[in-house]
């Protein structure tokens, strides 16, 4: 893994877990503040509730306070002492003196109707009725209400003798700061109870009485109301921790306020749970770190696989080399950092040789193994070479591509490649010794596509593999015309097939007496514009592009067909190996015999041995039904091939072919002469028919002759002739054989 895939992995693991974590936080930090707005919520209406109580217990307070007066002040004795007069001694007794010594009241005066003072005592003494002044200013003020009352109240009448007071008290009281100290002022109008002594006039005299609101008033209070720190303080401004009450003047101003520490149930609430509330808050932040870890993990395997997924894109899953989707990545990566250092870019297209041979013979894993072993040589050898690197691109076909100085360095590492690739695998299997094919593209900065560089070193594979085994091609580009000259044959390979372009020449096979004992029938091409083209061309190309199947279908429709009626000579039809692998061919095979009403026993059906090699459940069967029919079983070109003794165990095929190589090589090398006789011994141990090929001379007769073989086809004894030839000389014949009998 290198630092970038690290980087954008650990950024991608952000991405995912940086969310959860913040819900998480997210969910603990709203927790917190639910509990902090309830709890705020829970205490100010607690606190606002307390403060309505307070004001009102306060209203109660002055209540009460003024009922305190009522008896003094609405008394007809006091009318008679003191409105308009001023009986001293009685005003002592009920009032000055009675109400500072029960009541508190430190201030007692009277005020006549236009507002004189007829009477002060303050703090159970006479006093200059100047003490008065300070009280002046607030008095004014309650005078204002208690006048407009008296005048509404109207005459008084005298009241019937046992029934109940006969005014209503008026009265009206303020606070007031006087000298620094806040009091309870309060007025009440001189009035008759009973109306046995009238009011002498209107505007009667009026009591004013002070308390002051301190301690002895507050502390009753405040034990009464359960308030913590009651104490009265200069302004209602908000004090956090503490409540607080106005106490106003008559104007409204502000005189003081009465200050306390609130009951927070809230408050006292959070306090008692302070501690379950940290544990369930823990808890959560521990579930969520779980969460957290978890999901990291989860992540973390998401990542992976999305890694692996990602990397099985790009590799192959045998080998684990890149496959061709990164090596088109790199490529062009490669083909624009070209430099003045390494100009060129030597691109190798490398093709195991005998690969499918080790695969048919000895198993795929025999070939997994051989591809892996392969693909380790190919790594290490591009570890030295700069911009070095190996793909895949399927099957048994590698690339290598290095940054390279000059023509050399890459023909030089072709061939290192080359030696690094021939040198035997020993494995569990054995030693496979399959060897190499390399095609080699040298590219310059005028190219910039990837399938530009990887198609020339493709061509040029293409050519090492036709030139033989074990060869280094360099691209040139004549290959180029090559290949469109093959891409024209293909296309007028389609275009035969399609329009009935090929026809059937037969080759007859002779045996020592040089009667024609069969006819092979090999397919002929004549194209109108490429002009006659050879089966060794075309078949192997219609083997490449997969029209050997339809091609094998109008053979045996054909030579069926044409030679249905031939009498006492057997016909040889070549079946190519990709037919033999094609899943119901045979089945195929067998409807079209059965169509064209032969008898199975006139045919053979020629296979090549690379037909035979191969595990493939679909050849077997193939070849099994062909046998159950009744169809003769040729191996053709035998002995060029990797394994025949096995095959020959394997595969109960009813005559071998002698290969023309070896026949053309009779009497040049004394060693073909020997392989032609064992070839022969070979056949007969295990009582199989033997033909040689490509007989052209008497003297390659003789000598096949002399090794046991006895049967013949070549131009010696007959070449290629047309279908209505050879018919000619069949009907001649069956007439003949119909005369002698
Ligand atoms: P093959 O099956 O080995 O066919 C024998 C080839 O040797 C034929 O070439 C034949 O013309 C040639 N030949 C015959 N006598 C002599 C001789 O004395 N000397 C020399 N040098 N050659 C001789 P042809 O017809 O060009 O066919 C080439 C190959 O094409 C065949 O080799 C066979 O593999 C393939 N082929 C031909 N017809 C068919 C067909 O109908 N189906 C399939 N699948 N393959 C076919
Ligand atoms: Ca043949
Ligand atoms: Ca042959």
């Amino acid at each position: 893994m290198n630092l970038k895939t690290i980087i954008s992995k650990t950024s991608r693991k952000h991405q995912l877990l940086v969310p959860i974590a913040a819900m998480t936080l997210g969910a603990l930090v709203l927790l917190v503040v639910l509990v902090v707005f309830l709890v705020n919520r829970f205490d100010n209406t607690a606190i606002a509730r307390e403060q309505s109580m307070v004001e009102s217990g306060f209203a109660q307070q002055m209540r009460q306070l003024n009922e305190i007066v009522v008896p003094q002040v609405d008394w007809d004795k006091a009318v008679a002492k003191v409105d308009r007069t001023m009986d001293v001694d009685f005003a002592d007794l009920d009032f000055g003196n009675q109400l500072f010594t029960f009541d508190g009241f430190t201030h007692s005066f009277f005020v006549d109707g236009d507002g004189k003072v007829t009477y002060a005592y303050i703090r159970g003494h006479h006093a200059p009725f100047d003490s008065f002044a300070p009280f002046r200013p607030i008095v004014r003020q309650l005078l204002v209400p208690i006048r407009e009352a008296e005048a509404r109240r109207g005459p008084i009448h005298p009241h019937a003798q046992g029934k109940g007071p006969i005014t209503r008290p008026i009265q009206a009281d303020s606070f007031a700061r006087v000298d620094g100290q806040v009091y309870v002022v309060m007025a009440s109008l001189i009035q008759p109870d009973l109306g046995l002594v009238q009011p002498k006039g209107p505007r009667a005299a009026v009591s004013i009485n002070a308390i002051p609101v301190d301690k002895t008033m507050l502390a009753p209070f405040a034990a009464r109301y359960l308030l913590d720190d009651l104490k009265l303080v200069a302004s209602a401004q908000a004090v956090t921790g503490r409540a607080a009450l106005a106490l106003r003047a008559r104007d409204g101003t502000v005189v003081a306020a009465l200050s306390w520490i609130p009951r927070q149930p809230g408050a006292a609430l959070l306090q008692r749970m302070v501690m379950p509330l940290i544990c369930a808050m823990a808890m959560l932040a521990l579930a969520g770190w779980m969460i957290v870890r978890r999901s990291a993990v989860v992540v973390d395997e998401l990542l992976a696989s999305e890694m692996r997924a990602r990397h099985l894109a790009y590799h192959d899953t045998l080998t684990l080399l890149p496959n061709r989707a990164l090596l088109f990545d790199r490529l062009r990566t490669l083909l624009s950092s070209l430099s003045s250092r390494h100009p060129l870019l030597g691109m190798m297209c490398i093709d195991l040789d005998r690969f499918k041979e080790v695969n048919d013979t000895l198993g795929h894993q025999a070939g997994d193994e051989l591809l892996k072993v392969m693909a380790d040589r190919l790594r290490s050898l591009a570890r030295g070479e700069p911009g070095a690197f190996t793909a895949r691109l399927g099957g048994d076909e590698f690339v290598l591509i290095a940054l390279a100085s000059d023509h050399e360095a890459v023909a030089s590492l072709a061939q290192r490649c080359l030696a690094a690739l021939l040198t035997p695998v020993d494995s569990e299997f054995g030693r496979l010794d399959v060897g190499c094919s390399i095609g080699v593209a040298v590219i310059d900065s005028s190219v910039r596509e990837p399938s530009l560089a990887l198609r020339q070193a493709d061509l040029a594979l293409y050519r090492a593999k036709a030139r033989g085994r074990g060869c280094i091609t360099f691209y040139e580009h004549e290959m180029e015309t090559a290949f469109q000259t093959r891409r024209v044959l293909e296309q007028r390979l389609r275009h035969a097939l399609e329009h009935g372009a090929f026809h059937m020449v037969y080759q007859p096979q002779v045996d020592r007496a040089g009667t024609v004992c069969a006819y092979e029938a090999l397919l002929r091409w004549d194209d109108a514009e490429l002009g006659t083209i050879s089966p060794s061309t075309f078949i192997p190309l219609a083997e490449e592009c997969g029209l050997i199947l339809g091609i094998g279908e109008f053979v045996l429709r054909r030579v069926f067909a044409q030679t249905r009626d031939w009498r006492g000579v057997r016909v040889a039809i070549n079946v190519s190996a990709i037919q033999m692998r094609a899943p119901g061919f045979a089945t195929r095979l067998i409807q079209i015999a059965a169509g064209s009403g032969i008898d199975p026993a006139q045919y053979e059906i020629e296979l090549t041995e690379t037909a035979l090699l191969t595990d493939s459940p679909a050849t077997m069967e193939n070849f099994a039904a062909l046998k159950r029919l009744g169809f003769a079983i040729v191996l053709d070109d035998f002995g060029t091939g990797y394994s025949s003794l096995r095959l020959l165990h394997r595969f109960r095929v009813d005559k071998i072919k002698i290969d023309r190589s070896f026949v053309a090589d009779l009497g040049q090398s004394s060693e073909a002469g020997t392989l032609v006789r064992a070839i022969v011994k070979l056949a007969r141990s295990f009582h199989l028919g033997v033909i040689a090929e490509g007989v052209e001379t008497e003297a390659q007769k003789a000598l096949l002759i002399a090794a046991g073989c006895h049967e013949f086809q070549g131009y010696l004894t007959g070449r290629p002739t047309d279908f209505e030839v050879v018919s000619a000389v069949q009907q001649d014949r069956q007439a003949r054989e119909l005369r002698r009998a």
